[in-house]
């Protein structure tokens, strides 16, 4: 299991160079300080995904 919408909204969802979110700015007309909560939500995402890989390979 690789990808998903987590690896597309972080593909997206980077810095601007004013510091805005530039996947908000795009998708939705909306100015939002980076790192947006769609962000936060991917990066938690990948995080716990990589956790259960390393606890799945002490076992
Ligand atoms: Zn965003």
């Amino acid at each position: 299991m690789s990808g998903g919408p987590e690896r597309m909204i972080l593909s997206i969802h980077v810095q601007g160079l004013d510091g805005m979110c530039v996947g908000c700015r795009v998708w939705w007309s909306r100015l939002t300080p980076y790192p947006c909560w769609q962000v936060d939500w991917a990066t938690s995402r990948q995080a716990r995904a990589s956790v259960a890989r390393f606890l799945e390979g002490v076992r």
